[in-house]
């Protein structure tokens, strides 16, 4: 055995000098390196934008989801949707440790990948049978490769496994937030999350009060929506609109907090298309942060300056220290947000 590279571009089949996650391919060869971990998977997390692309473009036909979802794994080695560029994580069980491995993990060891199936070697064997290609929850069998510079963390004991995925897969959004709401601010910060009913969303809102945000407002799509969200009892004011109008968007947040904009919006939508609403929405000076992985580079920069709107936008890096105990923490600490997830994960299940 040979030692890889920590970032895993020795995996890289092609285009040659890519890293794994910009790759075309990957080698998903379940032979490890010294440094590597095999996991055997158990369960997949599809991404929700790349999910809602999936269904939208099959028109909700699993069977042909599923189809999909195999040959694009089988073509990449790795699970990235072509058309969104997301990919996803992964539960399973560690399987096989190399001797320089460090991860720090143990054979028979349950953990969730918080990297990104993006850029994760992965080889199916059953054919994802056991899906039904509805739901974004994938039972899946197989294997999976972690590097040196990967990262993994063991599923809690008390938790559901399926509440636990949904949750790491989400969970760089609450950390963020937190960070941003608890920064470069004279006073509390008014905090508008669009998508709050939903995983990122529903858990941004809960940051957003445990930083102390001076008020939050949560954006759903529609009444059944902001039902939920008065039950969670999270947000200050919850306010109904199509986050791809960019009018009816800023105008929902603006009335929702007296005539301003929101110091920071958080966009946990998994549609195309929020960007311009959500820059309209923001106060001058604040801050957008753009967890959505539906979120477009021009679209947002080119719309901020034909806006002339002075706001720092952030791209929702999946990563931030410490992300996943706080994601978790938050989840005890609110019933009815583990409430609110297992609604979404049962309804989509
Ligand atoms: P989710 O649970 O499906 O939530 C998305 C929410 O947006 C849902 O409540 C959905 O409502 C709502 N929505 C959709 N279209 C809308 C519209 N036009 N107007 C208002 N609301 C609308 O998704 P999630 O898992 O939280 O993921 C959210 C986004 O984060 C996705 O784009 C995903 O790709 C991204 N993400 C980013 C990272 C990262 O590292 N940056 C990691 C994971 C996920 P309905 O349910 O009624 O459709």
């Amino acid at each position: 055995m040979s030692t890889g590279s920590p970032v895993g571009s020795h995996r890289v089949v092609s285009p040659a000098g890519a890293l794994p996650q910009a790759a075309v391919r990957l080698d998903p060869d379940p032979e490890i390196r010294d440094d590597e971990v095999r996991v055997s998977v158990e369960r997949l997390n599809l991404d929700a934008a790349s999910f809602r692309q999936l269904r939208t473009k099959h028109g909700g036909d699993g069977a042909a989801i599923r189809a999909e979802v195999l040959a694009i794994i089988a073509a990449r080695g790795k699970m990235q949707n072509p058309v969104t560029g997301s990919g996803g994580m992964l539960i399973g069980t560690v399987d096989a440790v190399g001797p320089r491995s460090p991860l720090g993990l143990e054979s028979g060891q349950k953990i969730a990948t918080l990297v990104s199936l993006t850029l994760t070697p992965l080889l199916i064997t059953d054919g994802l049978e056991r899906w039904d290609g509805e739901s974004e929850q994938v039972p899946a069998a197989g294997t999976a490769i972690l590097f040196g510079r990967s990262i993994a963390a063991p599923l809690p004991d008390d938790m559901p496994e399926a509440l636990a995925l949904a949750v790491f897969d989400v969970c760089g959004a609450p950390a963020l937030v937190r960070r941003v709401v608890s920064r470069r601010y004279h006073s509390a910060p008014t905090v508008a999350v669009i998508g709050a009913a939903g995983k990122s969303g529903s858990l941004s809102l809960a940051a957003a009060k445990d930083a102390h945000a001076a008020k939050v407002v949560a954006v759903v799509r529609d009444q059944v929506e902001a039902a939920q969200m008065r039950r969670l009892g999270l947000a200050d004011k919850v306010a109904v609109a199509d986050a791809t109008d960019p009018l009816a968007l800023s105008h929902a947040v603006t009335e929702a907090l007296r005539g301003r904009g929101a110091d920071v919006t958080v966009v946990c939508v998994d549609v195309p298309g929020c960007e311009h609403g959500a820059v309209l929405a923001t106060a001058t000076g604040g801050t957008v942060v753009f967890f959505s992985m539906a979120t477009s580079f021009p679209q947002a920069a080119l719309g901020a300056e034909g806006l002339a709107a002075d706001v720092e936008m952030l791209i929702g890096n999946g990563y931030v220290p410490g992300h996943a105990d706080y994601a978790l923490h938050l989840m005890n600490a609110h019933p009815r947000l583990k409430e609110l997830f297992n609604t979404r994960i049962g309804a989509h299940a």
